[in-house]
């Protein structure tokens, strides 16, 4: 009987590794069967956008975590697919920093050229993974949400690709039960226009932190004030916004902060972080990990050290997305084909992973940060066919973006970069991002 893969998660990680399958499929190789259970209807992970919050129409904890008029944070030149340029997908080059829309059509167009959607089983989330020594088998069992059905299959290798931005973290401040507006995650923030007109208190200093304030901001929120637990973002942020000390509780509308200032505001959203959350897993195969650029408990950030027909996608912090899940489904792959040797010696293992702490830990800011990160990528990239490409180039790429978005953080999404896969220079977008309302698709591949 044929060997089988699982991969949970058709998000940008589990896509990359039906790519990286259908890759060495394409060229010959023989590989296993591969199933990629999907709880959403359709791909794309956080990409896939939805207007729901709570629960979807199954009664599932709904997955997204992006809002209306969301532009890619960072350099568009950071995230390329080497294998599958922008320049391939939209025909030519576009401007550096695309919406939302922009980025689900291209994540999709490289799967879609590769026809792996069959591969994918959608409205399934996968409810349990039990692994058996004896069989060396693991069982997952799966919800078929349109037919209402439980059932279970047996699999080979798993590779978890659920993401790690989609189950909020939410701590309580005295106050919030009697607070007399929104209260709010970002989990679940879907639409700036809510809060024209409106004083707002963000809870955070994270790229959502930053972000939401500066959408609010865009959109015609009449104040941001931003509560940081350890210090300030200290961008020059416009006039009707300040950073303040921790939000202590609630007074009715009235916010307090640690330094004794006050603020009356009309809505809270927290950007507070999320958690690595694995419902599925059992303690034996269940990663707990922080935040991080360096993982627990991974062998090259990607193998379930207690168990190496286990792995793990996208679990880092990150810097690098796309491409860097691209290099670790690659290595994923070549691991289950038998190409790349695991180390027997469970110490041998640990001792990667301590020493990827241990140089994280040594790096003092972030450029350190990308660059720790791009040499990670270049170091499994190393290890397979994936396309090489100038990753030094990419970390260039953030270097700059740092350095524009310490400029003018409202003006930083106005830059251009050169593509590390084609070469050609990104065109600057026909509209200043502050000045661009209109997030769709197709405004923004005007000329
Ligand atoms: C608000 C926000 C903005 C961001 N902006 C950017 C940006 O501008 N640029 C950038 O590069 N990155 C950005 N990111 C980072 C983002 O993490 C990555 O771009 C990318 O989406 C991660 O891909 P992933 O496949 O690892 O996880 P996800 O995109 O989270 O996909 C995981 C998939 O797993 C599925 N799933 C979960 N549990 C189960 C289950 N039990 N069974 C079956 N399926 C399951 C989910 O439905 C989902 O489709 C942003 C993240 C957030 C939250």
């Amino acid at each position: 009987m044929s060997k089988k893969v699982a991969v949970i998660g058709a998000g940008p990680s589990g896509l990359a590794q039906l790519r990286a399958f259908q890759s060495a499929k394409q060229k010959g190789a023989e590989i296993p069967e591969i199933v990629c259970f999907e709880k959403q209807s359709n791909w794309g992970g956080l990409w896939n956008y939805t207007w729901r919050t709570g629960v979807d129409e199954y009664g599932e904890p709904v997955h997204c975590s992006m809002y209306r008029y969301l532009w890619s944070n960072g350099p568009k030149e950071g995230l390329e697919f080497a294998d599958y340029s922008f320049e391939e997908h939209f025909g030519k080059q576009i401007a550096s920093y695309p919406p939302r829309a922009v980025l689900f059509d291209y994540i999709e167009g490289r799967v879609k050229k590769a026809g792996v959607r069959d591969w994918i089983r959608f409205s399934s989330p996968v409810r349990n993974v039990e692994y058996d020594p004896d069989t060396e088998k693991f069982t997952l069992t799966v919800h078929d949400l349109e037919k209402d059905s439980v059932y279970k299959e047996e699999f080979d290798w798993v590779v978890v690709a659920t993401g790690h931005f989609s189950t909020p973290n939410v701590p309580y401040f005295k106050g919030f039960e009697r607070f007399n507006g929104r209260v709010v995650h970002a989990h679940d923030f879907r639409d700036a226009r809510e809060f024209i007109g409106k004083d707002i208190l963000i809870v955070g200093t994270s790229y959502s932190a930053e972000d939401i304030g500066s959408q609010c901001w865009k959109y015609g929120c009449n104040s941001v004030t931003v509560s940081h637990r350890t210090a300030p973002m200290g961008y020059d942020w416009p006039d009707n916004w300040q950073e303040v000390p921790l939000l202590t509780h609630l007074d009715g509308k009235t916010a307090h902060f640690k330094d004794g200032t006050t603020k009356d505001i009309d809505a809270i959203i927290l950007c507070t972080g999320y958690k690595h959350h694995f419902p599925f897993l059992p303690d034996d195969l269940r990663l707990k990990t922080a935040n991080r650029l360096a993982t627990a408990d991974l062998w090259k950030g990607v193998v379930w050290i207690d168990n190496p027909k286990l792995f793990y996608l996208g679990m880092q912090d990150q810097w690098f997305t796309f491409n860097m899940f691209d290099a670790q489904a690659w290595f994923v792959r070549d691991v289950i084909l038998g190409r790349i040797e695991v180390p027997k010696d469970r110490d041998v293992m640990l001792a990667d992973v301590a020493d990827r702490v241990a140089r994280e830990d040594a790096g003092k800011d972030a450029h350190d940060a990308i660059e720790y990160q791009g040499d990670y990528v270049k170091e499994l990239i190393a290890e397979t066919d994936y396309p090489s490409f100038d990753v030094d180039g990419a970390c260039e790429a953030f270097y700059e973006w740092k350095h524009h978005k310490a400029e003018n953080i409202m003006t930083f999404r106005d830059h251009s970069y050169k593509s590390v896969i084609t070469g050609s220079m990104a065109p600057k977008h026909h509209t200043p991002w502050k000045d661009a309302l209109d997030d769709s698709l197709e405004s923004y591949l005007q000329n």
